[in-house]
């Protein structure tokens, strides 16, 4: 008889959306006169900026006629988009063959496809708090789940030391939940690790647009070493809004090897096998963010974000609190005031001055305590967030 995965009976349930979302149906009802301000958000709001929109248009138009039309793409990602992409990464100093670019839907869906590289025996080690997805995809596989703890002690930055081990390492800089982002030392550190063990590092990007510090690398191949240790996965979801388009990239070097087998060969093979590629519509409109205009007019946007977070930053300085995150990325992740757990602080923000947040607690067990601010929603309602929560603790 046909088994099924027995390993999604060790998943738990997303309870943390779920549960914030009803707690904040349950006020509503139970207080229909007042507004909450939802400053938890992890999705952006800003619309598609016009280099992209009009890119779209026109790839809309090819496909109208014969002369244009598109059929069949190659899987891994058209050639001009491969190579604009490596144009970005070598305008930052990374030299990039433009095959070592493969283009995807999402990260979300890179961080699930790519586990078929490796063997189900290879551990994951996993930084917590950690993003959901880097857990419940290894949990599906079946494989062993390692963790790091991230604290305050240590920045929300975790590093390896003597007793570290794992075979697959997640690092996620700049960070969701934490907005703590890794230095260049810091990094090297771990691409030492990871080449003197054998490990391969999986380092999710996703929020590499927020970086301001000059000593914060954007990319893991900034660094000496990376390219025998390291597999990127990028995103334009929070770069350029493109939650609901849908589409990232990804970068396997072609020296990652290990016991003799080549990841860039195989993570071609793959490609060629288990997709057909992304649409050509898509692939234009991403082309059109790596373009000046698109560069500019992205920024702008995530400038707009960015103002949010000085909001955030102020406030929390003015308040005394400790955080994490603002400066590098679109979260703050801020020590709960009085000790209060993350829950008891998520209701009485609600309760006392109709702000929602995001709870630490649910993003792994050293997330009790601390809480997430997003800085995706409108400067509006960010200053009127920011002045409620100064008056009410401060
Ligand atoms: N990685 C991290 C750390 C994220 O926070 C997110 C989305 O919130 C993703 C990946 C998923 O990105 P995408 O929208 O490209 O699937």
């Amino acid at each position: 008889m046909l088994k099924p995965n027995r390993h999604y009976a060790d998943l738990k349930d997303s309870f943390l959306f779920v549960e914030i979302a009803d707690r904040s149906a349950a006020y509503e009802k139970a207080h229909p006169e007042q507004l909450l301000l939802r400053m938890g958000i992890g999705d952006v709001t800003l619309p598609i900026c016009p280099a992209v929109i009009s890119a779209l248009h026109a790839a809309v138009e090819e496909q109208a006629h014969t002369d244009s039309f598109h059929g069949y793409l190659p899987e891994c990602g058209t050639p001009s988009l491969r190579e604009a992409i490596a144009a970005h990464y070598a305008r930052r100093g990374v030299r990039l063959d433009a095959d070592e670019v493969f283009v995807s839907s999402g990260a979300s869906d890179e961080l699930g496809a790519l586990l078929d590289l490796f063997d189900q025996d290879s551990a994951a080690l996993v930084m917590e708090p950690a993003y959901p997805a880097y857990v419940d995809t290894n949990i599906l596989a079946g494989r062993q789940i390692l963790r790091l703890a991230a604290n305050r002690g240590n920045g929300f930055l975790p590093m390896p030391d003597s007793d570290t081990t794992g075979d697959l390492i997640y690092l996620c800089s700049p960070n969701n939940p934490t907005g703590a982002a890794y230095t260049r030392s810091q990094l090297s550190e771990w691409i030492r690790f990871a080449n003197a063990t054998g490990a391969v590092i999986l380092f999710d990007a996703a929020y590499e647009a927020y970086i301001e510090d000059a000593d914060v690398p954007h990319s893991i191949f900034e660094i000496d070493g990376a390219r025998t240790c390291a597999i990127e996965i990028c995103s334009l979801s929070k770069t350029a809004g493109f939650t609901g388009m849908r589409f990232g990239y990804t970068i396997v070097p072609h020296e990652l090897q290990r016991d003799g087998m080549n990841l860039h060969s195989m993570w071609v093979r793959n490609r060629t096998t288990k997709t057909n590629g992304i649409s050509y519509l898509l692939q234009k409109g991403a082309e059109a963010v790596f373009t000046p205009q698109g560069q500019a007019e992205t920024q702008k946007q995530i400038a707009y974000y960015k103002e949010n977070a000085s909001i955030w930053m102020k406030t929390f300085d003015r308040l005394g609190l400790w955080y994490t995150g603002g400066k590098n990325a679109p979260y703050l992740w801020i020590e709960c005031p009085n000790g209060m757990d993350s829950w008891q602080f998520f209701d009485l923000l609600m309760e006392r001055i109709q702000v929602v947040g995001t709870p630490g607690a649910g993003f792994g067990t050293s997330g009790e305590g601390f809480f997430r601010f997003s800085t995706f929603g409108s400067h509006v309602d960010t200053e009127a967030a920011a002045k409620r929560l100064l008056q009410w603790l401060g």
